[in-house]
């Protein structure tokens, strides 16, 4: 008889865990609280024809994609189509303070030498590292399921202390009946102080005074996300968690983007918006019983990463195992696909020893 598997929880981790499973053979139900399936990454479908992606917006870790569809005989271009962007993104530090990070390595060279003569050198140097660590975690790391302390003794794995933040986040869905021509796909806004606004997330919790933001207009690139001539924008505020959520507060951070957006974009934005949508900490909450209201799950320090991070088997009932950005490896797509695929391969391996 094929063993049954309930999967609760339909987001990447949850699909992934799903299909593996399906595959190997089991009979599997997936369990999800909202109307719609994909978590935190979501679509949301309005009825004057725009397509927002209601959480992620960044691919990165492209292997792990690829991974993914090969282990069902599939690649990614069999369902979707990749375009590499250039500018990758730009980072918006203040008024005709704009800069395009080009997608050509030795444009982007050019580009830092222009800034800081001997930058590039040590570019080439961060990056070299970067790969190495990239290398390092995906062949010694992720794909483990963080059981014990054993698994990661290996002084490599040294190289895995750096800290990423996992906030909450103020994020509003805009239609916009017209194009918006300084805009480009991803827009990076630290024309204000990030060490203010990082210590306003975790130091000292609030409501940020000079908040950073990030702005992803998809209908830049994807002309089905948005009538024609129209623009799809999704803006991002980072947050603290677990702080009071209203209205109020979410409009008068609406005003306050708007007023810089349109001093940068040198528009007039708001009279052409005709579709809003807020989200915030009470919908992470009341969408996701999300902790807190936290967005990414936990923050990546080093004592939070591995096995220091919440197990991903239940320690009460042995055939109960957890998937998501919260266990191994940690928050993103990329990770919580890979997170999937390690709970599949525990609960099989429980299964195949009874
Ligand atoms: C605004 C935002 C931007 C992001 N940007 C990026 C990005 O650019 N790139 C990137 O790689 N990652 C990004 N991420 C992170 C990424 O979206 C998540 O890490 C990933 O989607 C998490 O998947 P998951 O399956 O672990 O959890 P979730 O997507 O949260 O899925 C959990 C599912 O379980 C369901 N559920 C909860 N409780 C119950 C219950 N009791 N019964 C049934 N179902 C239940 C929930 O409804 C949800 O569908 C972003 C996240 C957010 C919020």
């Amino acid at each position: 008889m094929q063993p049954k598997v309930a999967v609760i929880g339909s987001g990447f981790a949850g699909l992934s865990t799903a299909a593996h499973l399906a595959k190997d053979g089991y009979l599997v139900d997936v369990y999800e609280k909202n109307e719609t399936i994909g978590g935190r990454a979501r679509q949301l479908r309005t009825d004057n024809g725009y397509v927002f992606d209601m959480g992620p917006s960044w691919y990165w870790m492209p292997d792990v994609f690829e991974k993914f569809f090969e282990d069902f005989g599939y690649k990614p271009s069999d369902f979707y189509h990749l375009i590499k962007l250039d500018p990758g993104f730009s980072i918006v530090f203040g008024e005709d303070d704009v800069v395009n990070i080009p997608n050509d390595p030795i444009a982007l060279d050019e580009l830092f030498e222009s800034i800081e003569k001997g930058s590039a050198k040590q570019l080439a140097i961060f990056m070299k590292e970067a790969e190495y660590k990239y290398n390092v975690g995906m062949k010694k790391l992720v794909y483990k399921p963080g059981l014990s302390f054993t698994e990661f003794i290996d002084l490599d794995i040294e190289y895995w202390d750096k800290r990423l933040l996992a906030p909450s986040s103020l994020i509003f869905y805009l239609g916009v009946t017209k194009k918006i021509n300084k805009l480009q796909h991803h827009n990076l806004f630290f024309d204000e102080d990030l060490k203010i606004h990082a210590d306003e997330i975790y130091r000292n919790p609030q409501w940020p005074s000079k908040p950073l933001f990030y702005v992803c207009c998809t209908s830049k690139t994807d002309e089905d996300v948005a009538p024609e001539g129209h623009e799809n924008i999704f803006i991002l505020m980072p947050l603290a968690t677990g702080l009071t959520d209203t209205e109020d507060l979410r409009e008068q951070y609406f005003e306050m983007i708007m007023n810089r957006l349109e001093k940068h974009t040198s528009e007039s934005i708001r009279p052409y918006i005709d579709y809003k949508k807020s989200y915030c900490i009470n919908d992470f909450v009341s969408d996701y019983n999300s902790y807190k209201g936290n967005a990414y799950g936990l923050a990546n320090t080093l004592m939070q990463t591995a096995n220091l991070k919440p197990s991903i088997k239940n320690r009460k009932l042995n055939n109960l195992f957890y998937a998501g950005q919260l266990t191994v490896p940690g928050p993103g797509v990329p990770p919580s696909i890979i997170s999937g695929k390690v709970a599949a391969v525990q609960l099989r391996n429980y299964i195949n020893n009874l």
